[in-house]
This record gives structure tokens, C-alpha cells and sequence, in this order.
């Protein structure tokens, strides 16, 4: 990896449903303007299968609490992606991608004392990207320009038409609820599945991946100029 000059350093926030197209665009332009990427879904992921293993159940709160408290989270990179450690391992992708994780992650996602424990993590991973060079942080989820980080440079709102979502989701061959999970995010109480005020929101229903792209990319690109 090359070290570019350590400023000016940015701060770029994707939120968007399930299989809007928050991933693929959000590594393309790490790539491109050398930035950490941060996949905050798998976090949730991680924490779910770390639960599910440790037999804690969506519906005891105390066990929740406790079981959140107990967590100690590491990083590794990954390419140019954060990988979260719990207790000093990688939960494998196979792991937090599988049905179970599927089916549970947005009730354990919906507890506020899940999503706290998670919070100074995530916005600790802007100095993680500052010691290891980036240039700045894109960071996808579905709260990053709401709650984590509502200062970003730039945020971004993704949406798509949710017949296309799942058409998404079947190509890449997962068997995925996407439109449960939307609904239970977009309708709890804490940091629910919104459009931030002031976000850029982009319909990416008839766009390819790579127009996705350069519709992200231009203000970054301005932004940068502009420094
Ligand atoms: O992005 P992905 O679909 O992998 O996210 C899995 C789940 O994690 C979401 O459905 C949501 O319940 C939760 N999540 C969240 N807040 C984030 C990122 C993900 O609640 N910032």
C-alpha cells in the first residue's frame, strides 16, 4: 500500500437498506481515493454469531446486556477493509453470512445497549485509518450519517426498489430476508433505517454498479480538489 500525504483526511457515511448498493460502491471508492472501508453490517453480523454462540437469546435482556458489555473488539486489515476481532478473532465471512446470522441480526441490531457497545468502536476506527495512512474513512450502515457520524464530509442515502434488491441478492447467492430486515430496522426505536437530513439520497433502482460509482464519486472528487 502506498502512503499518500495524511491530509486532508475525510470522512464519507452510506447508509441504505439491505442490497442497495452500499458495498460494492463503497469498496470501489476505497480504492480509489485510498480510504479505509468500514462495513458496519458485518459488525452487527459478528456480534450476532458471538451471541448465537454464546446461547444468548434476542429475548433475555439481561443476558443481551451482559453479553454486550463483555465484548472486547480488535481490528485487523483486510486489503484495504476493517475486520473486526471479537475476543481476538475473525468471526469468518461463512459465519456471519448464514441463515441464522441472517434471521437474527436485525433483533439483536434493535437493542440500544448492542448498538452502544458498539459505537465508540466504530468511531475509533477513524484514528485506526489515521495511524495506518488512509487518506479517510467510508464507512456503510444504516445509522453512519445519522448517529455515528452525522459531521461525515459527505453522506449519502442509498434506496432501491426492493423487487430489484432481492434480484440483487439472488445473484450473489444468498438466501437473505432483505425485506424483513428492512422493515425491523427502518421501524425500531433507536438509529432506525432513515435518510439523515442534509444526506444525498440516491435511487439506485436503473443504475449500474459502476454509475453508482461515479455518482458517489464526483463530490469526493470536488471535495478533494477543492482542499
Ligand atoms: O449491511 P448488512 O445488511 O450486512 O447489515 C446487517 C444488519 O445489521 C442490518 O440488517 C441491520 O439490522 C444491522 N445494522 C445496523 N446498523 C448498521 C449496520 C447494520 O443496525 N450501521
Amino acid at each position: 500500500m502506498t502512503a499518500p500525504t495524511a491530509s486532508p483526511f475525510i470522512i464519507v457515511a452510506i447508509d441504505g437498506g439491505a442490497a442497495s448498493g452500499k458495498s460494492t460502491s463503497s469498496k470501489v471508492l476505497a480504492e480509489r481515493f485510498h480510504l479505509l472501508h468500514v462495513d458496519t453490517g458485518s459488525f452487527y453480523r459478528g456480534v450476532t454469531a458471538e451471541f448465537l454462540r454464546l446461547g444468548v437469546s434476542t429475548k433475555d435482556h439481561t443476558a443481551v446486556t451482559a453479553a454486550a458489555h463483555a465484548l472486547r473488539f480488535g481490528t485487523k486489515l483486510h486489503d484495504r477493509s476493517a475486520a473486526m476481532e471479537i475476543g481476538g478473532r475473525v468471526i469468518p465471512d461463512t459465519e456471519i453470512r448464514s441463515r441464522i446470522v441472517n434471521e437474527n441480526v436485525s433483533h439483536f441490531a434493535a437493542i440500544p445497549e448492542v448498538r452502544t457497545a458498539l459505537l465508540a468502536y466504530q468511531r475509533g476506527l477513524a484514528d485506526f485509518a489515521r495511524e495506518q495512512n488512509f487518506r479517510g474513512v467510508v464507512m456503510e450502515g444504516r445509522d453512519i450519517g445519522s448517529v455515528i457520524f452525522p459531521g461525515a464530509d459527505f453522506r449519502f442515502f442509498l434506496h432501491a426498489d426492493p423487487l430489484e434488491r432481492a434480484r440483487r441478492r439472488e445473484k450473489e447467492g444468498h438466501h437473505d430476508s432483505i425485506t424483513e430486515r428492512d422493515r425491523i430496522d427502518s421501524t425500531r426505536k433507536t438509529a432506525p433505517l432513515s435518510c439523515p437530513a442534509g444526506a444525498l439520497s440516491i435511487d439506485t433502482t436503473h443504475l449500474t454498479p459502476a454509475q453508482v460509482v461515479e455518482t458517489l464519486a464526483a463530490p469526493i472528487a470536488a471535495g478533494f480538489a477543492a482542499r
